[in-house]
Formats: structure tokens, C-alpha cells, sequence
């Protein structure tokens, strides 16, 4: 099993509300960056692929935006990345104000052959009342772009937003659908504590959009991505058949991958460690004349790991092979498991078969009241 690479960049020109990713406005420092990441390609890569001749699964470069990169320094990035000769996908991820056809040429030019574009909507005023720095116009001349490029392409969208109708996420879905990206993302906003979102629903300036609405949204949702040939194939990603995300799949499959750059969280197979969420101490520990890795290895008890595998499963489509917990489960954890696992089929919360544990699409927006049934106490 070939491992994936995650590069996180970790510079947005501003901070949207609603975002708890790890990005600063430190623009000044995307040289070092750059370099530093290149030492920690160097030290930590050996590890996840001793021999650089078998390559890199994937390589997905996320942010932050990693689009506000400077090109040179893009390109010396890539360049001095050994093993990327055979990618099944490489995907960089991008705001629409930095979309252009010369950039798309670049990025194609990199090695690039994915595009995944953050739009969240396409009213203007809901997004600037989040604080995205497009407006819907530029979001549609990127897609224009995007879809005239030749590059497969991913877009975002949130749903639930403060003072969305149903009617103006149906507006948005359906104008992202009409670029026909062969993948799609639609997430359900989560107020995150830390966020100047979440500070305003504190606060009593926003409010929650219903159970009910957000139930009719979804339907919605699935509804419009049925029709047009999309598959749901994970809790929030939709796929023409065909063109379901392997990077991000590998994620959801227990495949190991190497993350580098602040913030950014790796899987050995069988550990889990990260980079601190810090980017000044990123930069001294790497830059440093005698360089050290700022990583934290984080120690998983045997039934963290078993959550670990129930958690990332059960959001995909496929579910949770029977097979699969049985190797990571000790016997007396698969019985505690399944026992539960019959109690929610019965209350037709899950679908139980002889081979797999599956949470059906119509629940998933129920799935962490599931997950929480599941899981073992660790
Ligand atoms: S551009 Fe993306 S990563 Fe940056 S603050 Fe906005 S949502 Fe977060």
C-alpha cells in the first residue's frame, strides 16, 4: 500500500469566521516556510518511503490557501519533493481569487492534475458576512476557468450558514452543479468554539439554522447530487462515479500518510503523531543549524485505535468491515461492538449485514449520536 503526502500551508490573507483550520496572515514568512518543509521532506520521508523509486500514493496540498504561494516558491517546493513521479492524483487546493488560467497552466505544469476550490456559496452577502474575500461573480469565473483547464476539479460548499434559506442553498447547489465538477464537498457548519463565528452565536448575534431546516437542506442535497449522477460517497463528498478522492479516501481508509507542516498529522499504519499547530516554533526547530522535528507522537490505547477505525469507516459509504474490526478489535471488544451495532440496526439507525456495519445516507446527519453509541470507552 503506497502512502499518500499532506503538505499544510498554513497562510490565509485573512481569517474566515467559521474556519478553525491552523493559518495565519504571515505572508513574510513563506520563504522559511518553504525550506522548512523541504528539511522535514528530507527527515521524515525515509521513514514512510525508504525506497523513493516505489513513489507517493497521492500528494494533496491543503491550507490555509495554499494558492496564495508565490509560483517560484511552488515550484522549488515540488521540486525538491523525491518519489512524486507516480501520483494517482495530485490535488492543490484553492481560493477563487487566485484562480487564473495562468495559474491553472502552472499548477498543471507542477504536476498538478486536481483542483479543489473552497466556494461555500454564492450569495454575496453570505459570504461576506463570513468573511470570504470572493464574491460569487469570481467564483464563477474560476469555475469557468477551472472547467476549461482540463484539470479535474472539487469544489466546497457549507450549508446552514447564518440567514440561509432553503431556497438560496437550493441557488447554490444548483450553480456550483451547472460547472459539473466531477467532485463535490457539502459541509454542514459547525460552530467551532474559538471561532469569531462561534463568539457571535455566544454573543446572541447569529442563530443556529433548525434541526429542521438543516434536515430539509440535506434532503435537498442528496436529492440535486442523485439526479445529476453524483455518488455520496463519504458523510459530506459527493463523486461522479469514477472520481471519488483518493487522497482524502485514504484518510477514511486507514491508509498511512506523511504530513508535514504546521499542524499537519500523519499515520504511520499504525501511530498517529502531528506538528504542532505553531508555526514559529515550526520554523526554528527546522531552520535551525541542527535540525529537529517538533512532532508529537501521540500514544493511541488499544481501544482509541479501535475507535479510531469505527469513526473513520462509518463515514464512508462502504461502512465498517466486519473483517477489518475483527483484526483491530480484541474478541471481547468486536462482541461490545456488534451488540450495539444490532441494538441501533434494530432502531433502524444502521444497516447490519454479515460482512459490514453501514450508517445509511438518510442518517447521516444523525452519525455522531451513532458513532457515539459505538465507540469504546477508552
Ligand atoms: S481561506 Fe480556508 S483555511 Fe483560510 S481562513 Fe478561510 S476557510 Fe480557513
Amino acid at each position: 500500500m503506497r502512502p499518500g503526502l499532506y503538505i499544510h500551508v498554513p497562510f490565509c490573507a485573512a481569517k474566515c469566521a467559521y474556519c478553525d483550520f491552523y493559518s495565519l496572515r504571515r505572508p513574510a514568512d513563506m520563504e522559511r516556510w518553504t525550506e522548512a518543509v523541504i528539511t522535514e521532506y528530507a527527515l521524515r520521508a525515509p521513514h514512510y518511503l525508504p525506497d523513493p523509486s516505489v513513489g507517493w500514493n497521492t500528494l494533496y496540498i491543503g491550507g490555509g490557501t495554499p494558492s496564495s504561494l508565490p509560483l517560484p516558491l511552488l515550484s522549488r517546493l515540488m521540486a525538491s519533493l523525491s518519489g512524486i513521479h507516480r501520483l494517482e492524483e495530485a490535488t492543490i487546493e484553492a481560493n477563487p481569487e487566485d484562480v487564473t488560467p495562468r495559474w491553472l497552466e502552472a499548477v498543471a505544469g507542477l504536476g498538478f492534475n486536481r483542483v479543489s476550490m473552497g466556494i461555500q456559496s454564492f450569495d454575496d452577502a453570505q459570504l461576506s458576512d463570513v468573511g470570504r474575500r470572493h464574491d460569487s461573480a469570481t467564483a464563477r469565473r474560476a469555475l469557468t476557468y477551472l472547467a476549461g483547464s482540463g484539470l479535474d476539479f472539487s469544489a466546497d460548499l457549507i450549508y446552514g450558514l447564518p440567514g440561509q434559506s432553503l431556497e438560496s442553498w437550493q441557488h447554490s447547489l444548483r450553480a456550483l452543479l451547472d460547472f459539473s465538477p466531477s467532485h463535490f464537498s457539502a459541509y454542514h457548519l459547525s460552530y467551532e468554539p474559538g471561532t469569531r463565528l462561534y463568539a457571535r452565536l455566544q454573543a446572541g448575534k447569529v442563530t443556529e439554522a433548525s434541526d429542521s431546516l438543516v434536515a430539509d437542506m440535506y434532503a435537498l442535497l442528496t436529492d440535486e447530487a442523485s439526479r445529476r449522477g453524483y455518488l455520496h460517497y463519504e458523510i459530506s463528498n459527493f463523486a461522479l462515479p469514477g472520481h471519488e478522492a483518493i487522497h482524502n479516501s485514504s484518510y477514511w481508509d486507514y491508509r498511512p500518510y506523511l504530513g508535514l507542516g504546521p499542524g499537519a498529522h500523519s499515520f504511520s499504519g499504525t501511530a498517529r503523531a502531528s506538528n504542532p499547530p505553531h508555526l514559529s516554533r515550526y520554523l526554528s526547530a527546522l531552520l535551525a543549524s541542527d535540525p529537529a522535528l517538533p512532532l508529537e507522537v501521540e500514544e493511541e490505547s488499544a481501544a482509541e485505535l479501535v475507535n479510531d477505525l469505527i469513526i473513520t469507516a462509518l463515514r464512508t459509504s462502504r461502512g465498517l468491515s466486519l473483517t477489518r474490526l475483527s483484526a483491530v478489535a480484541t474478541p471481547a471488544q468486536f462482541d461490545v461492538i456488534l451488540s450495539e451495532a444490532r441494538k441501533l440496526a434494530a432502531s433502524g439507525l444502521l444497516l447490519l449485514t454479515d460482512t459490514s456495519i453501514v450508517i445509511p445516507e438518510r442518517n447521516f446527519l444523525l452519525s455522531d449520536h451513532i458513532l457515539r453509541s459505538l465507540i469504546l470507552e477508552s
